[in-house]
């Protein structure tokens, strides 16, 4: 049964007029190894700590600026949210679509409350603590087309055409800021597209998009913005001792108007001087040393890096499986073709080439977790290949096989094609990358070892989930297979309110 929303009842929970307090026993192990007789063993302590979550429950009207406004990501998004909002149908060969969220965590799945009367009860996700209703955002950015939202949904050849005509209305007064183009970090096929640019030193760039940001806040009358990349794919840009290793040398580095820092750098470091959330949804390496640490220090929230949308989502949960299932995978290799802005983009080398990055980590936890099919440091063979092909379009083709050992010297292959319109499947993530990075800078916790209240860390795991190559804090484990991810980011959210982490035991039954 479904139900849209509920409240808990309990000793531990309040909620004021303007807040949820919950106290929280977080169950954990404690481990100890340690030499008794001459022999080192390993002893596994259970513990309990005692954590305290408060939720502001005061939702913001939000701003989000998409960086890459007009692209593919960008225009779709905004249409797909206009249409929900103004309750837009439109006619296929096959029927009378309806405007949904399918694709949305937060919008479209649920999770499980509990059992009543032998019946197993859900209710949608985002009813587990108050959100940002995704049709009150305002959306805004930049880009560095000068093409209005309209026009740039027809480029990007996603929507069918009846909703494209219902829309233009709502999209043709929708115009990107000026962009901050530099060619040394995108492919030179982006050239002709380059047109409406934020001119002037890195220095005086950064300026302008701090202006930008609040000169859209104070436009549209938004109490937070939340900024997020998805523009295109950058190279990396080098790490250099010196340059960009720490917080001081990245800005003195800005004021010698250095080479080497990125756009996307630049971006971010104008949100974080301003304490606003910023998410990459590219693979490249944004978040430079000395940025993360500025982050850090500023307490403003960065997250990461490139939306997790359907071949590594796929990944993270067949090589889960695989592994879970004493099965060694020993061969994965993954094909793409498409024929977007984004596949023209990426047929660049050094734009391939961070893509082929944040694509080929993302079995090394699972692998990690079985000491039984790996040995220390062994990894199955793992190549990506992407090739530009005009003529699909937006609708990307992802070809996979897995080879693995089974029993007894035996050997599996499995083999997917995947076809789908991949800003369709961006589009939601994004959706709910930044609903989830703006609730999250609404929740302050404190362990029983903690005297004050204070927010998340600000390298934010919590939107591991929606990310292909999990940026965590320095020192810190990243977690890729999927299901994992959803249920650390679900059961803090239930932490929040007091409902102990979804277990799977159902006793009641037993
Ligand atoms: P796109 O090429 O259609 O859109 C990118 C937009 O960014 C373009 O309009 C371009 O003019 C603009 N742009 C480029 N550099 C800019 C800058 N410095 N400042 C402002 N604007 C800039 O691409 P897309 O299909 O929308 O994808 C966007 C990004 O998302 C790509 O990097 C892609 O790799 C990443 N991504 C997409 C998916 C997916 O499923 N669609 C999944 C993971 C990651």
């Amino acid at each position: 049964m479904f139900i849209e929303s509920f409240k808990v009842e309990s000793p531990n929970v309040k909620y004021t007029d303007n807040e949820i307090h919950s106290v929280y026993d977080y169950q954990t192990t404690e481990l100890v190894h340690e030499s008794k007789n001459g022999a080192y063993q390993w002893t596994v302590k259970p513990k309990t700590v005692k954590y305290e979550f408060k939720t502001d429950t005061q939702v913001p009207k939000l701003g989000v600026m998409l960086v890459g406004w007009g692209g593919n990501n960008g225009s779709t998004l905004t249409a797909g949210v206009i249409a929900n909002r103004e309750g837009i149908s439109w006619a296929t060969k096959e029927k009378v679509q309806q405007a949904n969220y399918f694709g949305s965590l937060t919008q479209a799945s649920s999770i499980r409350v509990g059992s009543f009367n032998g019946e197993e009860i859900y209710a949608p996700f985002k009813s587990l603590l108050p959100m940002v209703n995704p049709e009150e955002i305002v959306f805004g950015g930049w880009d560095i087309s000068d093409m209005n939202l309209a026009d740039a949904m027809g480029r990007a050849k996603v929507l069918d055409i009846d909703l494209q005509k219902q829309l233009r209305p709502f999209m043709e007064h929708m115009v990107p800021l000026p962009g901050i183009y530099d060619p040394d970090f995108i492919a030179a096929n982006q050239g002709s597209r380059a047109n409406h640019l934020i001119k002037g030193t890195k220095k005086e760039q950064l300026d302008q998009v701090i202006k930008d940001i609040r000169d859209f806040k104070a436009k549209n009358k938004v109490d937070k913005v939340v900024v997020l990349w998805t523009a295109n794919t950058e190279r990396y840009s080098n790490v250099v001792a010196g340059l960009n290793d720490t917080t001081e040398n990245l800005m003195s580095s800005l004021d010698k108007n250095e080479a080497e820092i990125s756009p996307s750098t630049l971006y971010a470091i104008a949100c974080v001087l301003e304490n606003i959330p910023f998410i990459n949804g590219s693979p490249q390496n944004t978040f430079v040393p000395g940025l993360i640490e500025l982050a850090i220090k500023r307490n403003s929230l960065i997250g990461g890096d490139d939306f997790k949308s359907g071949q590594t989502k796929m990944k993270s949960v067949l090589v889960d499986f695989l592994v879970g299932a004493g099965i060694k995978p020993t061969s994965i290799v993954s094909y793409n073709h498409l024929g977007n802005n984004d596949g023209m983009n990426l047929s660049a080398p050094q734009t391939f080439r961070s893509k082929e990055i944040s694509k080929s980590n993302v079995v090394d936890d699972m692998v990690a977790s079985n000491g039984i099919l790996f040995e220390s440091g062994e990894h199955p063979d793992h190549v990506v290949v992407i090739k530009y092909v005009p003529y699909v379009g937006d609708s990307k083709r992802a070809m996979d096989e897995y080879t693995s050992e089974i029993f007894m010297g035996g050997k599996n292959t499995i083999v997917m094609h995947n076809t789908c319109e991949d800003s369709l499947l961006a589009a939601p993530i994004i959706l709910d990358l930044v609903l989830l990075a703006e609730l999250t800078t609404r929740i302050e916790l404190k362990s029983e070892n903690e005297g004050k209240f204070h927010s998340f860390h600000p390298v934010a795991t919590l939107l591991s989930y929606l990310s292909k190559a999990p940026l965590v804090p320095p020192g810190t484990p990243v977690v890729n297979a999927l299901s994992k991810q959803r249920a650390m980011l679900e059961n803090i959210l239930r932490a929040c309110v007091g409902l102990a982490p979804e277990n799977n035991m159902i006793l009641e039954y037993k």
